[in-house]
This record gives C-alpha cells, sequence and structure tokens, in this order.
C-alpha cells in the first residue's frame, strides 16, 4: 500500500538554497498528496561527509521514504545502501535513496536525467563524436548518459588530466575500447557536439571553459551548469547559431525521475520546468547544489 504522505529530503553540504524542495513539493500539491522536503545541511549540522551512514541511519529511523543525495556524499553513501539500480551500480554514484520496507536502494538520476534533458532538447542531435569538458562528478554521470544515447566516440577533458583519464578508463570498461578517451578542447573543432560539465560560468567561476574560436554554427552545445541559466558559453553558441541546451533541463529531469521513485507518481515534467524557470530567476533561491 502507498502511504498516504511522504517525507524526502537532501544530504548534502552548502545546500541550504537548494531548489529541489520546491520543485519537488510543489509536484505533490499538483498530485494532491502531502509531501515534505528537508534539507540535511552537513555544514549546518557540523556532521562530516565520513558521516553520512549515521544521517541516513536517522532519516531511516525517524520515518524518511526517500533522500537525494549531492556532494560530497554521492560515493560515500554507496556502502550504506542495501541494492544499486543498475545505472547507479555502473556509475559507482548515488544521487537518490529510497527507503522502503526496510530496504536503502541507492539510484541515479543524474544519468537518466541529463538522457531525457538531452533527448527531449537536442532530439536528432547528430552523435558521432562528442567533446566533453569536465570529468568530476557532474561529469561522469552526463559521459555515462552520452554512452547509453549512443554517442560512438567520446573525447574528455579536464584542467586534471588524471580525472579525464580515469573516466576514460571507466567508461571503457563499461562500453568496450574505442568509445572514450582523453583528448583537448581542441578535439571540438572536429566534433559534432560539445558537452560542458565544469562550474565555469557560474557567478563564482565566470568566463568561457574553452577559447571561443574553437566553437563554429555546425556545433552543437550542451551546458549542465543552470545557475545562472544562460551562461557565457551558451550566449557564445548561440550568438554563432550552434543548437544548444541549458543546464535546466538536467536538473528538472533529476527531480522528476527522483519524485517518481519516492512516490511512485508520474511527475508533469512541463509543469516542473515551468516551477524552475521561475524559482532559479528567484535570487534567493538557486544553490550550487541539488
Ligand atoms: P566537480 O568539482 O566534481 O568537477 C568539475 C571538474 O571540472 C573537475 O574535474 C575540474 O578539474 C574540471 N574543470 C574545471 N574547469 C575546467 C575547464 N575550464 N576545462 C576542463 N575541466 C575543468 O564538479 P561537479 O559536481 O561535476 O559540478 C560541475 C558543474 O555541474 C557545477 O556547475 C554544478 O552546479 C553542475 N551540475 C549541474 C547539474 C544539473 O542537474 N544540471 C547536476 C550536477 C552538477
Amino acid at each position: 500500500m502507498s502511504p498516504s504522505s511522504y517525507l524526502t529530503g537532501l544530504i548534502g553540504a552548502g545546500i541550504g538554497p537548494s531548489l529541489s524542495p520546491a520543485l519537488h513539493e510543489r509536484e505533490a500539491v499538483r498530485h494532491g498528496v502531502p509531501l515534505l522536503y528537508r534539507t540535511l545541511d552537513l555544514d549546518l549540522l557540523g556532521t562530516p561527509p565520513e558521516q553520512v551512514g549515521e544521517l541516513l541511519r536517522a532519516a531511516r529511523q525517524l520515518g524518511f521514504d526517500g533522500l537525494n543525495i549531492t556532494h560530497p556524499c554521492k560515493q560515500l553513501v554507496l556502502e550504506h545502501l542495501d541494492e544499486l539500480a543498475p545505472e547507479a551500480a555502473e556509475l559507482g554514484a548515488v544521487n537518490t535513496v529510497v527507503l522502503r520496507d526496510g530496504r536503502a536502494v541507492g539510484h541515479n538520476t543524474d544519468v537518466t536525467g541529463f538522457a531525457k534533458a538531452f533527448a527531449r532538447g537536442l532530439p536528432d542531435a547528430p552523435t558521432g563524436h562528442v567533446v566533453q569538458l569536465g570529468a568530476g562528478g557532474a561529469g561522469a554521470a552526463v559521459a555515462h548518459a552520452l554512452l547509453n544515447l549512443g554517442v560512438d566516440r567520446l573525447t574528455l577533458c579536464d584542467t586534471d588530466p588524471a580525472r579525464a583519464a580515469a573516466l576514460a578508463d571507466a567508461l571503457t570498461a563499461r562500453f568496450g575500447a574505442g568509445r572514450a578517451a582523453p583528448g583537448t578542447p581542441a578535439d571540438v573543432t572536429t566534433a559534432d557536439g560539445l558537452v560542458h560539465a565544469t562550474p565555469t560560468g557560474m557567478a563564482a567561476h565566470p568566463g568561457l571553459p574553452l577559447p571561443a574560436e574553437l566553437l563554429r554554427p555546425a556545433l552543437w552545445v550542451a551546458e549542465v551548469v543552470y545557475r545562472p541559466l544562460r551562461t557565457q558559453l551558451l550566449d557564445t553558441a548561440d550568438r554563432l547559431g550552434c543548437r544548444t541546451l541549458d543546464g535546466g533541463g538536467m536538473a528538472v529531469f533529476q527531480a522528476a525521475d527522483a519524485f517518481r521513485l519516492f512516490t511512485g507518481l508520474e511527475p508533469h515534467t512541463d509543469a516542473m520546468l515551468a516551477d524552475f524557470a521561475e524559482l532559479a530567476e528567484t535570487p534567493a533561491l538557486g544553490g550550487r547544489r541539488g
């Protein structure tokens, strides 16, 4: 039997201004079900990330139905779960935990969220060769999604080359030889598309993540940064006439997929996209994470 109300939340550091509570609670109102979404901010609680297991245990005891997990706990939480969904196991990272029937099951809706946003926002985009900037947490999820979507060849660039190499190795082990390799931003000159998954373009990291001269109109450009929604990279690419995708779709579809997992209800993704657009413009809201 489904619960008549839901208690959910987000564990992470610096998550006070996250949009997730508003996105989930507004969607629950549309379904007419009571749902609370609380932030469990490690910084405010004074809890080190290594103690995420204790926080999860407390949440289980308090009757939480599910939790989102964000930086810096997406990997640390793994050892505290009873089961992993396939995409979370492949990636080795969890952003959603469903607590049901005494079990904690980890999922990764960053992977499914990016895939859905890409399919919706850049349908029929050529996927022979894609260059991705950034091989951190978001980069790993997005790279998995891209290869699942059928990208033939993914070139990974990171200012920390060891990170790009390690992600390429992990992707090669999962998807087979020739699908992913480290490279440089100059590889974009012969690519079909560019995916940006570094923090460049956020207020704290303004600017472009690669020289503008490397862009050309035939290239599609997908952004992962969502605050601000219009980054300098998207503006530059739009001016050139490139097809572009902002980071809001990934943020919304990962939330929608988590909502479905928490409640079993089918989210109204168009309404959630509209909520996100409104919330992202509200200066007091919209955080670094979650
Ligand atoms: P991270 O710190 O884990 O990884 C960032 C990586 O980018 C690092 O490996 C760093 O070395 C590399 N990097 C930095 N500048 C670079 C440059 N100019 N060229 C190449 N590599 C560079 O961060 P993260 O958690 O992966 O987050 C990255 C961005 O993605 C953030 O802005 C975050 O807000 C955003 N994000 C968006 C969503 C969404 O739903 N849209 C989800 C998660 C994260």
